[in-house]
């Protein structure tokens, strides 16, 4: 099966290495794989398969990835048409 792709080089998605404490927890919540973690360092090895749903955001613990949730999720869209942003999210059954 052919990999999820998104539209290139539009993902909101940014790392700092920096500030990665290396528990892995974005490499294992990722739907995607968009990341891999080495000797306790994160990296980004597939940007363009990050359909910015900001799980990795949501779980890292110290905060150093940043990503605008939503943006690459058309379900997202559509329900903060209907819902409005406040109200919309993205997952559910077949979103993304
Ligand atoms: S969740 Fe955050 S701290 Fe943990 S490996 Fe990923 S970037 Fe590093
Ligand atoms: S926003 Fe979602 S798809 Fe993108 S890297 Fe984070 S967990 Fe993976």
């Amino acid at each position: 099966m052919q990999r999820f792709r998104y539209l290139p080089e539009v993902t909101t998605l940014k790392l700092n290495a920096g500030a990665c404490v290396g528990c892995g927890m974005c490499e294992a919540v990722c739907p995607h794989t968009v990341f891999a973690v080495h000797e306790r360092k994160a990296r980004i090895v597939d940007l363009d398969g990050c359909m910015e749903c900001g799980a990795c955001a949501i779980n890292c613990p110290a905060e150093a990835i940043t990503v605008t949730p939503g943006v690459g999720c058309a379900g997202y869209i559509i329900q903060s048409w209907i819902k409005g942003k406040e109200n919309a999210a993205c997952g559910g059954p077949g979103c993304c």
